[in-house]
């Protein structure tokens, strides 16, 4: 029940009505048993200062940030972690004494069905590091899952704001190469002159998509990030079955996409023999490591997880 104590938590976005993160968020609140209502927020593009400041006069404890909000809402913050300024992007907003953080929790979401390839203990919420700015050390090998990233090769399609989360966290694991690959040669250009003060240690290449053919043999991670098979369009795939025949086996095809589930480029992939991995974790984790900041506590990531599932539709 809402009282008068009710603390909010909410996402902004435009347009909003289409977010997930309600379901998932108001489920672990429930389950939890706290006193938290998890809010969709829409905000027009131009009332984003106004909206921010509002936030301020009232007792909202933190918000998640969506389209197209997520780079215009930097210079709004007093602060903003290491991952947000790799990524040149913030999803996750919380109070502090001198204003409000921010931080990417997609960059963690993305990596945790890769890093769960083998077991792994919870991170507990001092771990996670997200809150504070130190810089976090890399992954030890036996952190990166059963498989050893040095040297693999990652192949990823696309070049928008979720391919930045994707390289951001594929040079957390330590592949050896990451290739993007687009259809315009600027946005190409200016994705790969985005990433030349950040120094990121991993050798990164941009690619027209007429080079996909050689590049897939060569793929032991293939990261789908363009919006190509999602529903409505569920009979289309960034790659057609011929393309994807060229997939190393073994290697591992990741669809940032999460309804349909699975989608056309995972069914192509595990024909092809390669560990099918959904957009829907993704969703999950990031919406996770944000309640966990909020809340500052370990949330029920299995009951977020159904929930979304039940919504979607989607059997166990
Ligand atoms: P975005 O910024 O608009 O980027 C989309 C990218 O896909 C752009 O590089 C775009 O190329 C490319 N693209 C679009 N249509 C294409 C086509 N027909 N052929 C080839 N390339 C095409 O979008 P985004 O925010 O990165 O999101 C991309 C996808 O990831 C969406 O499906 C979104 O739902 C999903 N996503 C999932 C999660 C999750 O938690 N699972 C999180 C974030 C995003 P141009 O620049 O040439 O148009």
């Amino acid at each position: 029940m809402i009282t008068g104590k009710t603390k909010l938590l909410g996402v902004i976005g435009h347009p909003i009505e289409h977010s997930l993160s309600p379901v998932m968020h108001n489920a672990a609140i429930a389950t939890l048993g706290l006193d938290y209502v998890y809010l969709p927020l829409p905000v027009k593009p131009e009332d984003l200062e106004r909206a921010i400041a509002g936030f301020g006069a009232i007792a909202l404890v933190g918000f998640n940030v969506t389209i197209p909000h997520k780079q215009a809402i930097i210079p709004l913050l007093s602060e903003i972690s290491p991952q947000a300024k790799a990524v040149g992007a913030v999803n996750t907003v919380w109070r502090t004494e001198n204003g409000w953080s921010g931080t990417n929790t997609d960059v963690e979401g993305f990596l945790a069905p890769l890093i769960n390839l083998t077991p792994q203990p919870p991170l507990l919420p001092e771990e996670r590091g997200s809150i504070n700015l130190t810089p976090q050390p890399p992954l030890l090998p036996d952190e990166r899952g059963c498989k050893d990233w040095s040297q693999t090769v990652a192949v990823i399609l696309g070049c928008g704001g979720a391919a930045r989360a994707v390289v951001a966290g594929c040079a957390e694991l330590g592949v050896r190469e990451i290739k993007v690959v687009g259809r315009s040669p600027q946005r190409l250009n200016d994705f790969l002159d985005s990433w030349l003060n950040l120094h990121l240690p991993v050798r990164l290449s941009v690619h027209n998509w007429q080079e996909l053919p050689n590049l897939i043999s060569q793929a032991d991670l293939l990261v789908n990030t363009t919006p190509v098979g999602m529903y409505p369009r569920v009979d289309e795939s960034p790659l057609s079955a011929d393309e994807m025949a060229k997939l190393p086996k073994g290697a591992i095809a990741y669809d940032l996409i999460y309804t349909p589930n699975p989608t056309l480029f995972l069914k192509l992939a595990k024909q092809q023999g390669a560990d099918a991995i959904d957009g829907l974790e993704m969703l999950v984790q990031q919406g996770a490591a944000a309640l966990q900041i909020w809340l500052q506590q370990p949330v029920p990531i299995d009951v977020m997880r159904q929930s979304l599932r039940q919504h979607l539709g989607l059997s166990d």
